[in-house]
């Protein structure tokens, strides 16, 4: 409170109390995303890089660039469009392996950025193609990253089917790339929702693997996002375990003595800078018809069942909790979320309920659907539902770290 004088409201309550919202609202907590930009940028053992899509907001951005966030990985022209407009000095690195010419063009020339990734040969040529100047000689900055697949296998959602190198063309593919630039990195994704360190163990075993066979130097490992929240029945170890963990594979690895490291984490930088407020418009048995869901900032409840934590904002209910599950406002069935999501028994339309850690991939997912899109953003000054950065956590001795080698 102290730091963010500016706070609209003190807490959900407050801004029910206030405004009685007929949408829903976004509540956001710049002190929460300032915190976690701090930590990766002290603790972290290397450079951390933002991973833009999971939430572009520009007032977010902001904050993670004044609590120490430099490097910014984006995916598609329009995100390397919006981080230079709102962060002229930012480093852009443009981390998706597929890009067209164009959007590359535009990356390099316009907006001065020179790192990209790839994972085949025809992105490779596409890349260096497109950097060419106007006499055709290719670009003599470069920075490229090969993309590994790497499993997904410790982590809650997978991203090993769409992207990366497998490890039998990956030694080739390092040679070929080196040959067109002075500036070589491996990187990979673990996942999101990485729920021990060992997932980045298994990784980085295979750089190992893969830059022992190419014989190339390379001066980065980037071991990209996955870094966790907390959430119900989703608890995971304190990130400083997996900060060590990393470090030392790392410092281990088969590459040139001042390599550096990095990493792409979206959800753990964002996902406490907001909660929602939704209002319940109907109750049938458990379920309780809401109005926000799958085409707002609950896609996620709603198609991978991600349970968020809720609590309900009225002060007239009594009850225990039950579980309830929700129904969005749109007028599709699929429309759901499974939950459960634990409530006063006696919650009934009309009232409020505020669902947290919905920074990431929840306040960037809404859609107009159906015309359900609208929300407001206040700026509130209480804690998120859950944090890993407000000191609650105590580390266990490094037991559990030493127990996965
Ligand atoms: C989505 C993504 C990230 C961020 O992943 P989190 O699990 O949110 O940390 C990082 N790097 C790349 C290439 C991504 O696609």
């Amino acid at each position: 409170m102290h730091e963010f004088p500016h706070a609209d409201h003190v807490d959900a309550r407050a801004v029910v109390r206030a405004i009685s919202p007929d949408e829903p609202v976004i509540l956001n907590r710049p002190h929460a995303a300032a915190r976690a930009a701090r930590f990766f940028a002290e603790k972290f053992p290397g450079k951390s890089l933002y991973a833009v899509k999971a939430n572009p907001s520009p007032e977010l951005l902001q904050i993670l660039w004044d609590n120490g966030v430099r490097h910014y990985d984006v995916a598609s022209i329009a995100e390397v469009r919006l981080v230079r407009q709102t962060l002229p000095e930012a480093t852009l690195c443009f981390m998706h392996p597929v890009k067209t010419p164009r959007a590359i063009r535009e990356a390099y020339f316009d907006h001065g950025c020179k790192t990209f990734s790839l994972d085949t040969v025809e992105e490779l040529e596409k890349i260096v193609d497109a950097c060419r100047d106007e006499a055709g000689n290719p670009a003599s900055d470069l920075r490229l990253l090969v993309r590994l697949r790497v499993s997904s296998e410790f982590s809650e959602l997978s991203l090993a089917s769409k992207f990366g190198v497998d490890l039998v063309d990956a030694p080739l593919l390092l040679q070929q790339t080196r040959q067109h630039c002075d500036w070589l990195g491996v990187c990979f994704h673990v996942g999101s929702q990485a729920m021990t360190p060992f997932a980045y163990v298994q990784a980085l075993e295979r750089v190992r693997a893969a830059v022992a066979q190419a014989s190339v130097v390379i001066d980065v490992v980037d071991v990209g996002g996955g870094f966790p929240s907390a959430y119900p029945d989703m608890d995971p170890p304190p990130l400083e375990d997996y900060f060590e963990v990393i470090a030392r594979h790392f410092e281990n690895l088969p590459i040139a003595y001042n390599a550096e490291l990095w990493c792409e984490p979206g959800r753990a930088l964002c996902a406490e800078y907001s909660s929602i407020i939704v209002r319940v418009e109907k109750r049938r048995g458990d379920e309780l018809y809401i109005n926000d869901g799958a085409y707002g900032a609950l896609f996620d409840a709603a198609h991978v069942d991600w349970r968020f934590p809720v609590r309900a904002l009225e002060d007239d209910l009594h009850e225990g909790l039950t579980e309830f599950s929700f129904y969005g406002p749109t007028c599709d069935d699929a429309d759901f979320m499974k939950g459960p999501f634990l409530l006063p028994a006696d919650i009934q339309s009309g009232d409020f309920i505020e669902i947290g850690m919905l920074g990431a991939y929840g306040a960037a997912m809404k859609t107009g659907f159906n015309g359900f899109g609208n929300a407001e953003q206040i700026v509130v000054a209480d804690e998120p539902m859950a944090s890993l950065y407000d000191g609650s956590r105590v580390r266990p001795a490094a037991d559990n770290v030493v127990s996965l080698r």
